[in-house]
């Protein structure tokens, strides 16, 4: 055998971490006093143990303490009688205890890498060099926050008492992404580990005493759904923090409607990893090892739908396969594993049935001759092709080592196929071309977008889902803002409407006769129903007739809104000149407007004449912020730059107040219009002739055809038809607590963003019912990740 012989045929040797230091952690360690609660060590109230074990063996690793409701309610009052010193603290104080948290990690490196795998399965070439550094980089970032409060978020306190629920797949880093905000917001915490992987968060329980987290601010209880409902539930907690899959955070969603817990939910993904002809292919292969087969596939943002174009398929294509027959599959502690076993038998019969499903649904489903360890939860990675957009592997989260192919024509045709899901968490774009790359990034609907990248994660950068891949985002600066409780001016009390209780009389002697339309796609149309409600004077007398919008009504306006490109598609500087624009129609008929107000709701001349002009100073200050409100480049410790772009929401639907029925809806219509969302509102079911009259202003206005939607009629109805319709990707809704909690109940379709008064309405003539706190509502934060450098 000569040398070239020789080097050819050398193969891996076995390159074990070792696993003493755990081991003795393991042994040493009481886990039926696992709960850590204010500052102690618990058993569990029922004394009930769950297993965790090692999916490279089955082999039982520890039984946990199993938390029930009373051990939460423990758990919740700790954070509960810990929260005020933690929150009054200086952010100095509590960015040295971030700080210390993060440094104490740093020392035990090695020893949270360790048990990650074994709890998890994931290689340690991960866990070593990927999920440890990054929550230690989470903490010590969040360090940074906490003493720059005053300066970056200037009147923002934190929210209260916060539970936090997270997944198997990243235990410790989901753990860091959660706690970290929220100890730097002066918030305390409740979090639930998943019931797979308690053992890291254990460990960091340890760590947190070692760093002089005082007593009760960081709570870590264990147990799988029952502990994380009774967490859900707690009339305790302000805010509810949960990662996992959609279906679970449908749930939460349904739990907490109306509770006015503010929540986030960072869910499930189905990522398009879209490959053009033009791209460096040996590198978007690299990426796409990355991209899939990081962690098992057992990642939320996995590039799971592998979109190629049509030219460079069957060499890419074989150049995946490949690359794929020299993947590793083996021992988790093994440093040249690649792939490590699912993290439960559950998910390996999980993965297997969908693969099995998927192949039934006409896909080819191909797997490298690699041979699997004898025990334990493996899967071999798998390439699927002939993939129709309709089947279950290109629809379904299988969060596994699967990967479904399909190929796209051109450049809209790649969009769209990157679009068909009804996920919205991350994609990634292969082209050499930067320019293509960029011009594809903002059209995807994905809160993170890496260019010629994947799997890219920075604390200073958030990360976070559109549709059923949920709400909010995690890291960063928008990121600090899920812990901060909405300091808006509250209102009065909205009551529910009482319909057909309006006693109305004759009209005034001489008035003509006028029913105003619904406003629809730019068109005064009829209600389909062809009914109409009749409208109060505040004399009691009729001032006049509107259409009885219906849930027709309404479908149409949202397609008219959806169909709206224009306005989306404007600069930011044309939008801002229509809302000028319309600013100055307004003033033009300021008289008519005030006139019309005091008719109808009895304000004083001077007090409707303070709202008509309170409304166009609104219109002004958002005309002049829509080319204001803008994103931030972040530059991360990596050779990139992070673009996070402020984009619209979409379509938001908008149920406007009674009280300053004027100024309430513009208040409301023009920073989601400023920042390019489309509208569909629903104005004052009371006083519904101001939006009518506003039409009329809207329809000279330059203001692009289904850009603004007017449905007048029933509030709680027509609101509620707009939370169960799913192509309305927003709402806000100032109604009575009934209507508003059903809507939060009825948005789950597809987790749009519900943000309501809770039953409250705003004090709309306050300067803090206006500005940045509005335009963050109206913004999706989407970051794209560029690489530079050869
Ligand atoms: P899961 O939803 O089953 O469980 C997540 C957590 O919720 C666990 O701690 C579980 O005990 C708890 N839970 C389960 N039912 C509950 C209930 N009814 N009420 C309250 N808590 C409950 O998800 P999983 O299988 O652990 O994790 C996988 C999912 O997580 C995938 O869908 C993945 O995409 C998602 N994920 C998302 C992100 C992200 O940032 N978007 C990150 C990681 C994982």
């Amino acid at each position: 055998m000569n040398i070239l012989e020789r080097y050819h045929a050398m193969d891996y040797g076995p390159a074990p971490e070792t696993r003493n230091e755990a081991d003795a952690w393991l042994a040493a360690r009481d886990f039926s006093k696992a709960l850590f609660i204010g500052g102690d060590w618990k058993a569990a109230a029922g004394g009930k143990t769950f297993d965790t074990s090692d999916p490279s063996s089955g082999k039982l690793l520890a039984k946990v303490s199993d938390a029930g409701a009373a051990d939460i309610d423990t758990a919740v009052a700790a954070a509960t009688k810990a929260l005020p010193k933690w929150s009054a603290s200086s952010g100095y104080s509590r960015a040295k205890v971030l700080y210390a948290i993060g440094r104490a990690m740093q020392r035990h490196q090695r020893l949270f890498a360790v048990l990650e795998s074994i709890d998890n399965g994931k290689p340690i070439r991960e866990s070593r060099d990927i999920d440890v550094p990054l929550a230690i980089r989470h903490f010590i970032h969040h360090a940074g926050w906490a003493q720059a409060l005053d300066r970056d978020f200037p009147d923002q306190k934190g929210v209260g008492v916060v539970g936090q629920i997270i997944p198997w797949n990243f235990p410790l880093l989901m753990l860091a992404w959660k706690i970290a905000p929220a100890l730097a917001a002066g918030c305390t915490v409740v979090l639930k580990p998943a019931e797979f992987t308690p053992l890291t968060a254990i460990l960091f329980a340890e760590i947190c005493q070692r760093a002089g987290v005082p007593k009760g601010v960081v709570n870590i209880v264990h147990g799988g759904p029952e502990a994380g409902a009774a967490i859900v539930n707690h009339a305790g907690v302000q805010k509810i923090a949960f990662t996992g899959s959609s279906e679970v955070g449908k749930i939460i969603r349904k739990a907490t409607a109306g509770s006015g817990k503010k929540i986030s939910l960072e869910l499930g993904g189905k990522s398009a990893f879209v490959v053009f002809e033009d791209a460096d292919l040996d590198s978007a292969v690299e990426g796409l090892v990355d991209g899939i087969w990081f962690n098992q596939g057992q990642v939320c943002c996995a590039g799971s739908r592998l979109l190629v174009q049509e030219g460079i398929t069957e060499a890419f294509i074989a150049k995946v396969k490949t690359r794929m027959s020299r993947l590793r599959v083996g021992s988790p502690l093994d440093k040249n594993t690649d792939i490590g076993p699912l993290v439960d038998l559950t998910q390996l019969d999980r993965v297997k049935g969908l693969v099995a499903e998927g192949a039934r649904q006409g896909a080819v489903c191909w797997q490298p001759d690699v041979a699997l360890p004898s025990s334990g939860y493996y899967h071999l990675p798998t390439l699927a092709t002939g993939v129709s957009p309709a089947n279950i592997l290109a629809q379904e989260e299988v969060f596994g080592p699967v990967l479904a192919t399909m190929t796209f024509r051109n450049t809209e045709e790649a969009v769209e196929l990157a679009n068909n899901t009804r996920y919205g968490l991350a994609a990634s774009v292969w082209s050499e071309n930067v320019n293509l790359a960029l011009h594809v990034a903002p059209q995807l609907k994905a809160g993170v977008v890496w260019v010629n990248g994947t799997n890219m994660f920075d604390a200073a950068c958030g990360f976070g889902g559109y549709r059923e891949s949920g709400f909010g985002r995690e890291g960063g600066r928008e990121g600090m803002f899920e812990y901060f409780s909405a300091k808006l001016p509250l209102g009065p009390v909205v009551k529910p409407a009482t319909p057909g209780a309006q006693p109305v009389e004759q009209a005034e002697s001489g008035a003509i006769d006028r029913t105003a339309k619904l406003f629809i796609g730019g068109k005064q149309v009829r209600p389909d129903g062809n009914y109409s409600l009749a409208v109060a004077s505040a004399k009691g007398k009729l001032a006049g007739e509107v259409g009885l919008g219906s849930r027709k009504d309404v479908r149409d306006a949202v397609a008219a809104a959806r169909a709206c490109k224009a306005w989306p598609e404007a600069t930011a500087y044309n939008r801002s000149q229509v809302l000028y624009y319309l600013a100055e129609n307004l003033s033009g008929r300021a008289g008519e407007f005030a006139v019309r107000l005091t008719e109808l709701t009895g304000a004083t001349a001077k007090a409707a004449r303070d709202e008509v002009e309170l409304s166009i100073e609104r219109l002004f200050l958002y005309a002049g912020l829509a080319d204001k409100f803008e994103g931030r480049v972040h530059q991360p410790p990596a050779r990139a730059v992070a673009l996070a772009l402020h984009e619209p929401v979409g379509v938001v639907g908008i149920v406007a107040p009674d009280n300053a029925p004027l100024l309430g809806l513009i208040s409301l219509l023009a920073p989601a219009l400023a920042m390019g969302n489309t509208v569909v509102a629903v104005p004052s079911e009371k006083y519904p002739l101001l939006a009518t009259d506003l039409y009329q202003v809207i329809e000279y206005s330059d203001v692009p055809a289904g850009a603004i939607n007017i449905v007048t009629g029933r509030s709680a109805e027509l609101g509620g038809v707009l939370a169960w319709h799913d192509d309305v990707d927003g709402l806000w809704l100032f109604a009575d607590a009934e209507t508003c909690a059903k809507a939060e109940a009825d948005s789950v379709g597809n987790l749009k963003r519900v943000w309501t008064g809770n039953g409250r309405s705003l004090d709309w003539t306050s300067t803090e019912a206006a500005g940045d706190a509005f335009l963050r509502r109206a913004v999706e934060v989407k970051n794209v990740w560029v690489p530079y450098g050869d």
